[in-house]
């Protein structure tokens, strides 16, 4: 069928003839991909970047006529960034852990990143003023805080990182279970997690809280991921999803310690298969140098023990913390390996593709630039069983994945990597081709009428690596896989209507910033004009 464009949106047909055409036959045509969760900008990316110059200078872009010079493998600079999520026919990325007073910087890099859309995920769950609230069951007061932090730091989504401990970790504790008590909070994990859900719920916010689960990355940690999904099972109205378990990969460990460490995916798919109130992505490990970079600084402290690389800790006032360490996967390694299988199991084992995206949590189990071999992985059990021959012995054995037939095709493939992730986000313009659809449109130079994805595997690597064409707003941005134009790309944030209005909050908030913060109220906030392409999302919330 023909799609066609006008103003950046696509519409029924166009009038007139002076008209563009692009012959996308025996090609592929899909909706621009949209990433719900990849670390791409703000204070913690950019500590990465200082961290790890050996990161930059084996991988350079060069200055092109329409492009800006840029480094890094794992950690790219804004502009390569951009460059490179529209070469994979990527038109919109969003950052999901802002540190709410790092705001400024955060849409700073955001809008050095061309091309793409983006939006921001500021981090809640272990702020003393929402653990203060919801320890006294001050609901809508803290939804009121919320609201105002959405709109001060012009965020999209509440963000949860190991919910309490963080906080802890500024004692050097940490949370070990969903019930554990947040020293000085008369809080748990339990309590933030379904507060924060309700919070979500009262102020109608475009997405589900969006869940790094405590005990990430430790084995065993399956049943707290299964006790943080249940914990909100009741607050769930419908069949919208109440909370988003972000890189499950991470997430869904068995075992004891890492000698009987194994993969928890079976559980974890039952259950989401069986619940309609979970979304969640991949997390997916690629073999190959990358950094590690999360809110979770008690888990980056164990990690840079495990690894004995270079780390950084930081931690934000009152609010977050933070940890960055290089990291190497590799096949041989029996619990990298082990990683590999369990991300590929939770995608094949999860039915309904709506309910699982694909994510490296870029850069943490790899960067963004592998999309395409996962594709591949997702779509042919041949490219499986060639990537396990070279995997730990132990970690073949033990994979579940030569017993999973499931191959996607090109359908679960668009739903996994882009509708399914605007349907979680609310992005009711994107991850489709409808009229009134944004003309943000991906065509891959792939035959889907002789191509066999399971057996030509390499082929559909080779498209997605490189699209024939990225079109952004109805504009050609990428054609045979070189930026043909940089266009800027808009912010989302979520303004939302309270009574009274967010402003009215604020006195109350000048208090706060006296007691807790070095900086002032009106520094902290991010105003609209600081935005390149400002796209407030207008919410009307229950309070
Ligand atoms: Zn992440």
């Amino acid at each position: 069928m023909d799609i066609a464009i006008e103003n950046g949106k696509i519409v029924e047909k166009v009038v007139g003839n002076d008209v563009a055409i692009i012959n996308a036959s025996r090609m592929v045509v899909m909706p621009g991909g949209v990433d719900i969760h990849s670390h791409i900008a703000g204070a913690k990316v950019n500590a990465g970047r200082m961290l790890r110059p050996e990161d930059h200078f084996k991988d350079v872009e060069a200055k092109t006529e329409n492009t800006r010079s840029g480094v890094g493998h794992s950690i790219p600079s804004t502009f390569t960034t951009g460059y490179r999520y529209a070469r994979m026919g990527y038109t919109t990325v969003f950052e999901p852990a802002q540190a709410p007073l790092k705001a400024r910087h955060t849409h700073e890099e955001l809008n050095d990143t061309p091309i793409i859309d983006k939006a921001a995920y500021p981090l809640l769950g272990d702020c003393w003023f929402v653990l203060e609230r919801l320890a006294k069951g001050m609901i809508e007061e803290c939804a009121a805080y919320v609201a105002w932090t959405m709109k001060a730091t012009k965020g999209y989504v509440i963000k949860i990182v190991n919910p309490g401990g963080l906080e802890a970790w500024g004692f050097g504790r940490n949370m070990r279970n969903i019930d554990d008590t947040v020293p000085h909070f008369n809080i748990t994990p339990r309590e933030i997690v379904q507060g924060l859900c309700k919070v979500n719920e009262l102020l109608h916010l475009p997405h589900a809280i969006h869940v790094h689960t405590n005990n990430l990355g430790k084995p065993g940690n399956y049943t707290t991921t299964l006790e943080t999904m249940k914990c909100v099972e009741n607050l769930a109205k419908g069949d919208k999803p109440v909370i988003h378990v972000t890189h499950c990969q991470f997430s869904a460990f068995k075992g004891d310690d890492w000698q009987t460490f194994h993969s928890g995916a079976e559980d974890i798919s039952k259950y989401v298969n069986s619940h309609s109130h979970v979304t969640t992505d991949m997390g997916q490990v690629v073999f190959t140098d990358t950094t590690t970079m999360t809110a979770d600084g008690p888990f980056q402290f164990i990690l840079y023990q495990l690894s004995g690389n270079k780390w950084i800790n930081g931690d934000v006032e009152t609010e977050t913390s933070t940890g960055i360490v290089p990291f190497a996967y590799k096949r041989k390694s029996f619990v990298h390996a082990t990683q590999w299988s369990i991300g590929l199991e939770l995608a094949l084992l999860i039915k309904d593709p709506w309910k699982i995206f694909l994510t490296t949590d870029h850069p943490n189990a790899g960067p963004f630039t592998y999309y395409p071999r996962i594709i591949s992985w997702l779509m042919s059990r041949a490219a499986r069983q060639k990537a396990m021959k070279k995997l730990n012995k132990r970690a073949r054995q033990k994979s579940l994945l030569s017993t999973i037939d499931r191959e996607y095709t090109l359908y679960d493939v668009a739903i996994t990597t882009r509708a399914g992730q605007a349907r979680a986000l609310s992005l009711s313009h994107k991850g489709h081709l409808g009229v009134g659809a944004d003309a943000d449109i991906a065509v891959y130079n792939v035959d889907p009428t002789s191509v066999d994805p399971s057996r030509d595997y390499r082929l559909i690597r080779r498209a997605f690596k490189r699209a024939a064409y990225t079109v952004k707003g109805g504009e050609i941005v990428v054609r045979n896989g070189e930026i043909v134009k940089s266009v800027d790309g808009k912010t989302f944030w979520v303004d939302v209507e309270t009574s009274p209005s967010v402003d009215e909050f604020a006195p109350r908030l000048k208090q706060v910033f006296e007691d807790y913060y070095t900086v002032r109220y009106e520094n902290y906030i991010v105003p609209e004009h600081y935005l390149a392409v400002s796209c407030p999302v207008h919410v009307k919330a229950e309070i």
